[in-house]
């Protein structure tokens, strides 16, 4: 009679992500009003918040499991801490966990927490029990495994995750002169806000939004999980551009992630920003925008905008391809350059001003698709059943 069609509960999980949060509704309330918290408490909490999050989503996110930039030990060591302290397990399994979700992303049977079963479980549902996906597989982390200060973070990640969680509040607190208010505070309640905030990317930010880049997979862009996340909120650009450091790409989108990576490098901590071309990311709008034009003419075949939407369509693929025939000559050029870097015919002048053409060139290619790209929501904006995104 018995299957094990169900996998097996984890006790563990289920105390820290049902338990524990249970616990924080209670007892924050409670202390609040009976006790009452201090300004430095609140201070300290957010200031944990903010330490958590953002190693999780510069140190976990963007630097291990996409490699997005390089940074220093220092750097390195501190986000190996105080991502440790958000108790979201080692790097190792994170970084692994999250490389097969961006690999299989809303396959089933292969991505950890596939939003295709559903909120609750790529949410919190996911650690709760013994799902297959859950196996440990460090296959295709090999180039984490060799960093000194990883291994010794996934070691040690017990004692270090106590040591961030517990001790550390409780010397605040003894500090502060209030130990309970502040474990319940900085110990407790912080630790349940972060959880649930960093959840979200896995959950809402596959349902809720907008997908102005693919409609490839569930991710969306959604600038209020944004300023939930540390910036982690536009999630339909981050699938499709996992390498960049940036998930918020313009300078008015919330993204303190971003912000971050991009102070530590001016300051020699970080290097090597990965920045993904502006042409190709126009590109995949446009090509978004062609897909729902497309879809949506197909309801319509007597729409008078068909044979202009088709020009349109053409001329986007003759941009694209002088786009990659224009880098293919400048990669050419580079090859050329190096492999005559001794030879002293070539003269520094004449390669600056190749360059400067060609980034000239590839400016104009630039601007034409986004005038397109204006003439394409004007045009969109006329067609017939407007679909939801
Ligand atoms: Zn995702
Ligand atoms: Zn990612």
């Amino acid at each position: 009679m018995a299957t094990h069609a169900t996998p097996q509960i984890r006790p563990l999980m289920v105390g820290l992500f049902i338990g524990l949060p249970i616990a924080a509704l209670i007892l924050t309330p409670l202390w609040a009003w009976f006790k009452g918290f201090s300004g430095w408490q609140w201070l300290i909490a957010v200031g944990f918040l903010y330490l958590n999050g953002l190693s999780i989503t510069g140190g976990y996110h963007r630097l291990w499991a996409h490699k997005a930039y390089k940074a220093h030990w220092s750097v390195r060591l501190w986000f190996a801490l105080w991502g440790a302290g958000a108790l979201q397990n080692s790097v190792f399994v994170w970084a692994s966990d999250h490389r097969r979700h961006h690999r299989n992303v809303d396959d089933n049977e292969k991505d950890p927490y596939s939003a295709g079963r559903g909120l609750w479980f790529s949410h919190i549902g996911w650690m709760l029990r013994d799902y297959p996906t859950n196996a440990e597989d460090f296959s295709n982390i090999k180039d984490l495994l060799e960093d000194p200060i990883l291994a010794w973070q996934h070691k040690h990640y017990v004692a270090i995750t106590v040591t961030m969680n517990v001790f550390l509040p409780l010397a605040i607190g003894f500090a502060l002169g209030d130990v309970w208010g502040t474990l319940i505070l900085v110990g407790l309640a912080r630790l349940v806000v972060n959880h649930n905030v960093t959840f979200f990317i896995n959950s809402l930010a596959h349902c809720w939004g907008t997908r102005p880049y693919t409609e490839e997979n569930s991710a969306r862009d959604n600038g209020f999980l944004a300023f939930l996340t540390y910036g982690e909120g536009y999630h339909n650009y981050h699938h499709i551009f996992q390498t960049d450091y940036r998930n918020g790409i313009r300078w008015w989108q919330w993204d303190p992630t971003k912000w971050m990576i991009f102070s530590l490098n001016k300051i020699g901590l970080a290097r090597d920003l990965v920045r993904v071309d502006e042409f190709k990311i126009q590109r995949a709008v446009m090509d978004t925008t062609f897909k729902r034009m497309r879809a949506k003419l197909n309801t319509d075949e007597m729409c008078p905008l068909r044979a202009a939407v088709e020009r349109e369509y053409q001329a986007f693929l003759s941009c694209v391809k002088d786009w990659r025939e224009l880098q293919a000559e400048r990669y050419e050029k580079h090859r050329e350059a190096l492999g005559e870097a001794w030879n002293e015919r070539r003269t520094k002048l004449v390669e600056r001003w190749e360059q400067t053409q060609m980034r000239d060139q590839l400016k104009v290619l630039e601007q034409s698709l986004q005038k397109q790209q204006k003439r394409l929501q004007v045009m969109l904006e006329q067609l017939p059943s407007p679909q939801t995104v």
